[in-house]
């Protein structure tokens, strides 16, 4: 079978679906791998990179009428219509809320797997692209910060006087939050984070962070994700949420709850008593956002000099690796739907992680229908 790796076309996209490196891995899977010309150019993988691994670069007519479609973000609906029916289109998809792609991928025919809907087990760990991601994007979003802060992130004594270290408060301790964690403590901030699962506190105590607490049951569903709060907890974490970000020199915020939109957390009465120079990164800006101020894409300054940056692109800001990351996931997934290693893709249904990502699959002989599998 033939894979194709088109070039992303959203608007301002870095990434890619394969590198050099990923594409050739695809290869020893048995596959005929075709890359859009021009598809890495903005991961820093130029197409000679991948006609040096021996992957053949072609126009996008080739890549699009592939038997195997990989890309990063959900196709277009103009996309949809240039796959063949029968044709398998592995992305991200967000299929929750995308009613109309799953019945636009439907209508066309074809079998389609969600990169974004891998199940959270361990066995599926080296397929996750969203904790890829979410991984890289906590780490840049303290870059991001520290760009927009005017001072030293670590203390110092000097001849000329001390310099305290900058007080980082990170809410939500998941992926994203970790990885922010760690990368603020390493520039030698000080971190203070805060999430509604408790359990999450000796992970944050293990990076050198303080948890902290308030005084709330929270109740957190079977699969280890959050839910959403009652009134009261809200009113007890609102008091703790204003103390912590008047506090802070910047606040990062990564709280999110599976399908629904983010919580909004930090008020605007909280950000205009933030101290001028302060920095927010809300890294739920794409589902809603944690912050009042958020502007999402943009870079916001308030009244009282507080800089908001509601960036969804921060993975996409370090291309080069994001596109490994997630080219790397796409091999893990596609070794396990290639089992011969002949370079035929086939979909187990009794597998609970091929039957979580298969969103629609086309019905042999049945020209251009898929069967809609999600959820
Ligand atoms: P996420 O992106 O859905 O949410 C980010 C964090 O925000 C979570 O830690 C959540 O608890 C927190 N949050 C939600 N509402 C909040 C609020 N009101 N205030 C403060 N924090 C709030 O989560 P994620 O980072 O994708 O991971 C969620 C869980 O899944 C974690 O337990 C993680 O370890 C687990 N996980 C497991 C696997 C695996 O086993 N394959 C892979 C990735 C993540």
């Amino acid at each position: 079978m033939r894979i194709g790796i088109p070039r992303e076309s959203r608007p301002g996209e870095t990434l890619v679906a394969a590198t050099a490196k990923t594409a050739s891995q695809l290869a020893a899977l048995g596959y005929d791998v075709v890359v859009e010309q021009g598809a890495g150019a903005a991961a820093d993988q130029p197409d000679v990179a991948f006609t040096d691994a021996g992957v053949r670069v072609v126009p996008a007519d080739e890549v699009w009428s592939s038997d195997v479609v990989v890309k990063v973000n959900a196709p277009t609906d103009d996309e949809v219509g240039r796959l063949r029916p029968g044709a398998t289109v592995i992305s991200l998809m967000a299929p929750a809320r995308s009613p109309e792609l799953v019945e636009r991928l439907s209508t066309a025919g074809v079998t389609a797997l969600a990169m974004d809907a891998v199940p959270r087990i361990s066995r599926a760990q080296s397929m996750d692209v969203l904790s890829s991601m979410a991984n890289v994007a906590g780490y840049r979003a303290v870059i991001e910060s520290a760009h927009e802060f005017g001072r030293l992130f670590t203390g110092q004594v000097t001849a000329a006087g001390k310099v305290p270290p900058a007080r980082v408060f990170v809410v939500g301790a998941g992926v994203a939050g970790l990885a922010a964690i760690g990368a603020a403590g390493s520039l030698g901030a000080i971190v203070r984070a805060f999430d509604v699962r408790p359990e999450v506190a000796e992970q944050v105590e293990s990076m050198g962070a303080e948890f902290v607490t308030v005084d709330m049951e929270q109740e957190v569903s079977s699969d280890g994700y959050a839910k959403e709060m009652t009134a009261e907890q809200e009113a007890a974490t609102a008091a703790m949420y204003d103390e912590e970000a008047r506090a802070a020199d910047i606040v990062i915020t990564t709280a999110l709850i599976p399908g629904r939109p983010a919580p909004l957390l930090v008020t605007a009465e909280t950000v205009a008593a933030m101290r001028p120079g302060s920095v927010v990164v809300d890294m739920a800006a794409a589902n809603g956002g944690n912050v009042a101020a958020t502007v999402k894409d943009e870079r916001v300054v308030t009244a009282n000099g507080v800089t908001v940056l509601g960036y969804t692109d921060l993975a996409g800001r370090l291309a080069a690796q994001t596109s490994q990351l997630y080219g790397t996931n796409v091999v893990n997934l596609l070794k396990l739907l290639t089992p011969g290693k002949d370079g035929v893709l086939t979909l187990d249904m009794d597998d609970v992680v091929q039957r979580g990502i298969t969103v629609t699959r086309s019905v042999e002989g049945g020209g251009a229908t898929a069967e809609v599998m999600w959820p």
